[in-house]
């Protein structure tokens, strides 16, 4: 779509960043009438979740599965609300075994559905009975008590999530959950939001695994049914895009309040309300001085981010059974966080159909110590170094894995990989953190309404990660433009 400078220069609404929190923001004010603008820096948009082909496989970069694809489910009733969940192919995950948990000896096949998860955890951790039953219904009533996970409630002041409760660690001892139950809990929240389970605020954690356990989805072309998705919204609701462009400054007047956003140093949109979903740390380098106390720099400097991940892309004949509409992670018993260097998980990049074509297979693992500051990183092409780095990590990736899953020895071939550095040239995420800012019981989460007037913060680091997160904040973020209880019942409307 191309961008038309002449013709608007003047918008309702600017929106910083293509991703899913940042569109979905976009799609929200345009159907009500706003003239919006998007400005991504990357040639295209949605550049974390859009895929890209290597060999003969088009692989997925960071979206593999989600929950809230069910009729019911939060994905769906805001994507219908967006005009666009009947273009989304959601395909359910194995029933009996979404998701495959290697932990030490154990093998623990997880269930779709609470009442299937709640016996095989029982199972599986017997002198934890009592335990896992309080916790099911924890995660349960807070799912149906939490908006925009449930479309049911009334309207109410809900727009962020408490993150001074207590962890989810100190939850399940205080409901006298054994050690390792907490452990492997915690490691698998961890991959699937970034934060271990000592620091996450159980809520976090519920919502996130709730929406998991109760309906897993992969789709049928990964990021890209999403991605295809969005285009064709944006196209019929006639939202400008500036793709390969960086917003690198905003205009503030007096008393603090918004006139614009300067592109690249050259171009300039007035408006008098901006969403900002890139990461907040990068905030620093637009806001004009004097615009915001020292003391909000300071903290944005601080702030925490979640791990970041080496990825494997390999391309094989057929998904081996045992992976089939399933992803296998590896969890570490006595240990209380993911390992840093370790295999994380195996996901698939397609739902395993038997079909003839060649399929995608994503390996993640944690991606230990980074070897280059920016600078190193910058001249990576006229040194080598990063080339080097790279290769060396593949190959400890591949027999990482070789060790971890032997049944895939000799049936695959590595098509590309892709290191921090890789994620964070895509996004700007700084060090290529996973999910961006830490929702932390140890660090207060930052408020969308900033104190520059009509200049607002969403995305994966304000609200939640994932998906899910980012397109429920992206909505939030709109509603501090129109209002959220008119907008609440607009989307009411879509269950
Ligand atoms: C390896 C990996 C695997 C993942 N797997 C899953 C999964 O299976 N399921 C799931 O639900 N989630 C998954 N996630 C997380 C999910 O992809 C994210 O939480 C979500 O896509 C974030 O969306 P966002 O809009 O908040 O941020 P982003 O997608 O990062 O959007 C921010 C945008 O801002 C742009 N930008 C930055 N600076 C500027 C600037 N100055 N001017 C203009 N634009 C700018 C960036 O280029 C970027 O496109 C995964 C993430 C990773 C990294």
């Amino acid at each position: 779509m191309p961008a038309n400078r002449d013709k608007f220069v003047r918008y309702d609404a600017v929106i910083i960043g293509s991703g899913v929190s940042g569109l979905t923001a976009a799609i929200t004010l345009a159907q009500r009438g706003r003239k919006v603008a998007v400005v991504e820096k990357s040639k295209q948009i949605c550049p974390l979740i859009r895929r890209f082909k290597r060999g003969n496989v088009w692989c997925d970069p960071a979206f593999h599965y989600t929950g809230g694809f069910e009729d019911s489910g939060a994905l769906s009733v805001l994507f219908r609300y967006l005009g666009m969940r009947d273009m989304i192919h959601a395909v359910p995950m194995k029933d009996d075994a979404y998701d495959l948990l290697h932990f030490g000896h154990r093998q623990i096949p997880l269930p779709t559905g609470f009442d299937a998860l709640r016996d095989t955890l029982c199972s599986h951790f017997p002198k934890s009975r009592q335990a896992i039953h309080k916790y099911i219904e924890s995660v349960k009533a807070l799912m149906v008590s939490t908006p925009f996970i449930s479309y049911d409630m009334e309207f109410g002041d809900f727009t962020r999530l408490q993150n001074d409760s207590q962890s989810l660690t100190d939850y399940l001892q205080s409901a006298g959950a054994e050690e390792e139950l907490q452990q492997l809990l915690g490691q698998y929240g961890e991959f699937l939001y970034g934060v271990a389970g000592h620091e996450v605020p159980f809520p976090v954690h519920a919502i996130t695994m709730g929406t998991f356990y109760k309906s897993p989805h992969t789709l049928a072309h990964g990021g890209d049914d999403i991605v295809d998705a969005f285009e064709t919204r944006l196209e019929q609701e006639g939202v400008d895009l500036f793709c390969g462009q960086a917003v690198t400054g905003l205009k503030v007047a007096n008393e603090r309040r918004l006139q614009g956003v300067e592109i690249d140093g050259d171009a300039f949109l007035e408006t008098e309300n901006c969403i900002y979903t890139a990461h907040p740390g990068l905030l620093s380098h637009i806001l004009p001085r004097g615009s915001v106390k020292p003391a909000y720099i300071s903290r944005l400097k601080d702030l925490e981010n979640t791990f970041s991940t080496f990825a494997l892309y390999l391309e094989v004949d057929e998904i081996p059974e045992r992976i089939a509409n399933t992803n296998m992670y590896k969890l570490l018993p006595g240990e209380n966080e993911l390992k840093s260097d370790s295999i994380l998980a195996i996901m698939s990049c397609d739902p395993a159909h038997h079909d003839g074509r060649k399929k995608a297979l994503c390996v993640l693992k944690g991606a230990g110590n980074l070897p280059f500051g920016e600078e190193a990183y910058r001249n990576r092409k006229k040194s080598g170094a990063y080339y080097d780095y790279k290769a060396r990590e593949t190959e400890k990736a591949v027999r990482q894995l070789e060790d971890f899953f032997p049944e895939i020895k000799g049936k695959f071939k590595v098509v590309d990989s892709a290191t921090p550095y890789t994620y964070e040239r895509y996004t700007g995420t700084p060090g290529g953190s996973m999910y961006g800012v830490k929702h932390s019981v140890n660090q207060i989460g930052l408020n969308p309404v900033t104190s520059i007037v009509g200049f607002y913060l969403a995305g994966q680091s304000i609200l939640m990660p994932g998906v899910m997160g980012a397109a429920i904040s992206g909505f939030l973020g709109a509603s501090k433009i129109i209002g959220l209880e008119k907008l609440w019942k607009e989307v009411q409307k879509c269950r």
